[in-house]
């Protein structure tokens, strides 16, 4: 089967979008691509002496709403399309939201698992070199995503504020709290998930201390969705997988134990105790919330029918490819869909650009009471807006982050 290309993929959600709403075609056509794209080779010297030229991608999706932001992946299958399609949803992802805030996303390919911290070090400062013009705190503002961490974020951050000439630590997010990140900003994303699905029980009368979960990929946003699921939901994690495979506990699995193991071996998989299970299986076990939380398109019309959960929160972007979507919302799986349900990063981002703007912090409690507060509001509108349409929660929320944008660009007189 052709790889599922995740532009594409985009283009159809915002295509059915603007049936829905009746945009007109100019508009249309607008928000159908990119309004900026950067292309860069970056030549990096290796720790053995050679020359890798490694390519890396900036993408300004569409800024009719403020300086974009967008993480930066580095993956040895990274494509100019799939960056496009993550500027696509940062886009509505800020809208839906609110954040004053375009939409962009960047990556290198590159195979991070194979390189020394002195290689990576030297591969994301040479991106910087290579981006810093289109880049800046009223620009465009990158953040960490598959692969990226507050390591890389300091490193970035420090080239940006050697070349600009004085410290500039609003230029980047997700960065460590000694050199202006934000607390609450590590668990922002699993913890906005985890707001997203205590909120969805309410509705469909899940009592979420008797609740199943699995979730697939355990970096930062699965880690920490898992961990809140039990702490602050009381629910069981029965699985979690990473790109090596997944493990399975009927009595429920303690997810800090997993997380030593992993950092200790690599994977989650051979966890005393537990019995191994691949990753489409992990889709397909019976549990009230399935929690994707790695890569793109794994929900897709084959396997669609088979999953048993209640629930799909999707932390990963773009984990269900259209055709899913259909099989899902006539099966009565409610879906949060990426753009709501893993908004929790880019809001604790967004608070992290103002406190450096204002160079004054505030405490873990304030940043966690309003992220819950943004994603609560976010969840009932989205809600409401599929009940008041009759569509599916993707629709909904492509609604209204879409309309925003559009009342943004008819105002500044775009169209
Ligand atoms: P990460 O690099 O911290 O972790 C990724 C995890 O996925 C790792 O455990 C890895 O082993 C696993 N993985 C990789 N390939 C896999 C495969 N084929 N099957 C199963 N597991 C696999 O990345 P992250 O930041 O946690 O991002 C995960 C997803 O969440 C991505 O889609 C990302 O775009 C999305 N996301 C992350 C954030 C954030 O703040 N971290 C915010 C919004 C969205």
């Amino acid at each position: 089967m052709a790889k599922l290309n995740l532009f594409e993929v985009a283009q159809e959600q915002l295509d059915q979008c603007a049936k829905i709403i009746g945009l007109d075609p100019d508009t249309h056509a607008i928000l159908r691509v990119p309004l900026r794209e950067l292309s860069v080779s970056l030549p990096i010297r290796m720790d053995d002496g050679s020359i890798k030229v490694f390519k890396g991608f900036r993408i300004q999706y569409n800024d009719a709403r403020g300086p974009t932001k967008g993480g930066i992946r580095y993956h040895p299958d990274e494509t100019i399309d799939t960056v496009r399609a993550l500027a696509s949803w940062m886009t509505w992802k800020c809208a839906l939201l609110d954040l004053p805030l375009g939409g962009a996303k960047g990556g290198v390919i590159c195979n991070p698992k194979e390189m020394s911290q002195a290689e990576l070090e030297r591969l994301s400062r040479a991106y910087i070199r290579a981006i810093y013009q289109f880049v800046g705190p009223d620009k465009d503002i990158p953040a960490p995503d598959v692969y990226t961490n507050p390591q890389i974020m300091a490193w970035m951050m420090d080239e940006y504020s050697k070349i600009t000439g004085k410290n500039q630590f609003g230029v980047i997010t997700g960065k460590p709290l000694s050199v202006g990140g934000s607390a609450g900003r590590g668990d922002a994303t699993g913890l906005g998930g985890v707001v997203t699905i205590r909120e969805a029980a309410k509705e469909y009368g899940i009592d979420l201390k008797k609740a199943t979960v699995a979730v697939q990929g355990y970096g930062n946003a699965g880690y920490y969705a898992a961990k809140l699921a039990k702490s602050l939901l009381g629910c069981k994690v029965v699985a979690v997988s990473d790109s090596e495979g997944g493990i399975f506990s009927k009595e429920g699995l303690d997810g800090d134990a997993v997380s030593e193991h992993k950092a200790k071996t690599g994977s989650v998989i051979n966890f005393p105790n537990t019995k191994a299970i691949s990753n489409e299986d992990l889709l397909e076990l019976k549990v009230d919330i399935l929690i994707p939380a790695a890569l793109e398109n794994v929900i897709t019309e084959k396997n669609a029918s088979k999953i048993n959960a209640k629930i799909v929160a999707e932390l990963a972007n773009g984990p269900t490819t259209p055709e899913a979507d259909d099989i899902l919302y006539k099966n009565g799986v409610h879906v949060i869909p990426d753009f709501l349900c893993n908004a929790g990063g880019v809001v604790a981002s967004y608070f992290e650009m103002v406190q450096n703007f204002y160079m004054y912090f505030w405490d873990e409690k304030a940043i966690h009471e309003r992220l819950d507060k943004k994603m609560t509001f976010a969840y009932h509108s989205v809600l409401n807006t599929s009940k008041k349409y009759n569509i599916n929660m993707r629709q909904a929320a492509y609604v209204i982050a879409v309309e925003r944008v559009v009342e943004a660009m008819k105002l500044r007189g775009w169209v």
